[in-house]
């Protein structure tokens, strides 16, 4: 399982998804959260699964993925710049569209907000037809409620056993070392 510290902090809460599926799959997602925990407050990140690439998207290698949860007093587009230097850091390239990348980081839920602009959709529009968001995003929505319904995001979802298609990365989320202002646990 992933590591999940206290929820007292101030700002606004979120869900982010990572995911690579070029390079050191890894590595890339555990500097993206450093890079992310720069900035941010990282309050649980969830186990890591390997799963196959979701369509519509070019035949490419399995994706590594995780969500987290953080908190900040940044607004919606100020983490989307974040997101995105974060990906730029790990050597992102945008070349083929939904093609393979070292790091990909979308958001996910921001607060309770409803935003519809060009640049920024929240809640991500797909988040409930990827498998991995679907079933990790209880392991760390903690108190945090879907926007609409009102509804706790850990009460929504199904918290059953995880489909076949996506594997749990053995150890691999233990290591994570949260370390930005909240209790660091491991
Ligand atoms: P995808 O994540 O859909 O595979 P990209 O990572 O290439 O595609 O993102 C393309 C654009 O999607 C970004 O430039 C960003 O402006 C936009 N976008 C819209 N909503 C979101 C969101 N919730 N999280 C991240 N990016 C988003
Ligand atoms: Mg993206």
């Amino acid at each position: 399982m992933g590591c999940d510290v206290s929820e007292t902090g101030a700002g606004t809460p979120f869900i982010l998804s990572l995911g690579s599926n070029m390079g050191d799959r890894l590595a890339h997602l555990e500097r993206g959260i450093r890079h992310l925990a720069r900035a941010v407050s990282i309050e649980a990140v969830s186990t890591v699964v390997e799963s196959p690439v979701w369509a519509p998207s070019p035949p490419q290698p399995d994706f590594l993925n995780l969500v987290l949860r953080g908190r900040t007093d940044r607004d919606a587009r100020g983490l989307l710049e974040l997101a995105q230097s974060a990906e730029h850091s790990a050597g992102r390239v945008r070349s083929v569209r939904r093609g393979p990348r070292t790091l990909d980081v979308d958001i996910i839920f921001f607060g309770s907000e409803v935003i519809d602009s060009p640049e920024l959709t929240v809640p991500h529009p797909r988040w409930s037809e990827r498998p991995f968001v679907f079933h990790l995003v209880p392991e760390v929505a903690g108190e945090m409620v879907e926007p609409g319904t009102g509804e706790r995001l850990r009460d929504l979802l199904p918290t059953g056993p995880i489909p076949p298609e996506i594997v749990p990365v053995a150890g691999s989320s233990t290591s994570w070392r949260i370390t930005t202002g909240t209790r660091a646990r491991d």
